[in-house]
């Protein structure tokens, strides 16, 4: 883009499209006071993926994938809402001007409902998924084993974490999650704080309290087991191979974790010696993998909402995936927001997957 002006014959970015729409085309109808409203939604996407996808390559998923982060941002509905209207008006000036082929927002609903309503859809895409899925497979089994079961099981950190061998059934694929591993934090054990070395509690000579322990939520009271899908449990299978010959090599580093509780726990997800990976590792290698993946950085949390989706791409058949989503959604508690997880948002999920456009291999 030169001069202001779009170079007919190849597509704008969005941001080039934004930009060449706000200031060359909309600007002079625009109030001052207008055009700064404009221009400050519009700095909402910039060095976003979604500002620097091609105009034509626009999918209605991107954009309410955005809206939906925005609102996790505590963004206002209205404000979002705003952004909309925008983004519409310029996908229909780039219609106009045989930039775009259809306006991706026609397939969008306007964002609506009470700005302090809890809004949460998928914040992955399909593609994303696909992506990560494509990715995971071709890492070795802890790894591999690790992002499938959070794409599976949606991220439940610290379920996922304080998984042992005793809650798996390799041979009738079945696991069970009701353990969970968390972290609390070190105190001073000092007598005077003031004159401790350490201006941290951990870093305190004589600290007390922490590390990492193993519970049982009360909101998974009464949770049944869990089908593991056959996709999943080829790398679990492999997994336990290497823990085997890892318990059995010499000097035998690998030991089960106990706690400051005594509680012992031969961990799925570890360290080679088989103490547990720290909730922050944990969260530092799902960037890095996403990043690996040249997939935006979101929440690990997010993953959740998708999980049903990624489950049919991985080929799950669809009664498993209900049976897992069931489960899994019903009665979890530890978040004040309401789950979007009734039926209908099953359905829409499992009808995303189905489309032949994200199929995997
Ligand atoms: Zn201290």
């Amino acid at each position: 883009m030169e001069d202001g002006t779009v170079t007919i014959g190849s597509a704008p970015t969005l941001q080039e499209w934004l930009d060449h729409w706000l200031y060359t085309i909309k600007q002079g109808s625009l109030k001052d006071s207008t055009l700064e409203g404009y221009e400050a939604k519009i700095a909402w996407l910039k060095d976003t993926r979604l500002a620097r996808t091609k105009l034509n390559k626009l999918k209605p998923e991107h954009i309410e994938t955005f809206y939906a982060r925005k609102r996790a941002e505590g963004k206002a509905v209205a404000s979002v809402l705003q952004l909309h209207r925008i983004l519409n008006g310029a996908f229909k000036a780039a219609v106009k001007r045989g930039k775009l082929g259809s306006n991706p927002l026609l397939k969008v609903d306007a964002p609506s409902g009470r700005s302090d309503e809890a809004f949460e859809p998928p914040a992955f895409t399909p593609e994303d998924a696909r992506k990560i899925i494509a990715h995971a497979e071709t890492l070795p089994p802890s790894e591999a084993t690790r992002w499938m079961m959070a794409l599976t099981y949606g991220p439940r950190q610290g379920e996922v974490l304080g998984l042992g061998w005793d809650a798996v059934d390799l041979d009738n694929g079945q696991i069970d999650l009701r353990r969970t591993i968390y972290p609390k934090k070190w105190r001073h054990g000092c007598d005077d704080i003031t004159h401790c070395p350490a201006k941290r509690p951990h870093l305190c000579p004589s600290r007390y309290g922490g590390g990492l322990f193993f519970g049982t939520p009360k909101s998974l009271a009464g949770r049944r087991s869990l089908p593991v899908p056959e996709q999943v449990l080829k790398h679990l299978k492999k997994l336990h191979a290497e823990h085997l010959a890892l318990n059995e090599a010499e000097g035998k580093r690998r030991k089960p974790y106990t706690d400051a509780n005594g509680v012992t726990v031969d961990l799925v997800f570890c360290q080679l010696n088989g103490r547990p990976h720290r909730p922050e590792s944990d969260w530092k290698r799902w960037k890095a993998l996403l990043e690996e993946c040249g997939v935006d950085h979101v929440r690990l949390h997010d993953a959740r909402h998708v999980s049903a989706t990624m489950m049919l791409m991985l080929g799950v058949p669809r009664q498993v995936v209900g049976r897992i989503s069931l489960v899994l959604n019903v009665g979890v508690v530890g978040s004040a927001r309401p789950r979007c997880t009734s039926l209908g948002r099953f359905h829409e999920m499992a009808s995303w997957g189905r489309s032949s456009l994200y199929s995997i291999r």
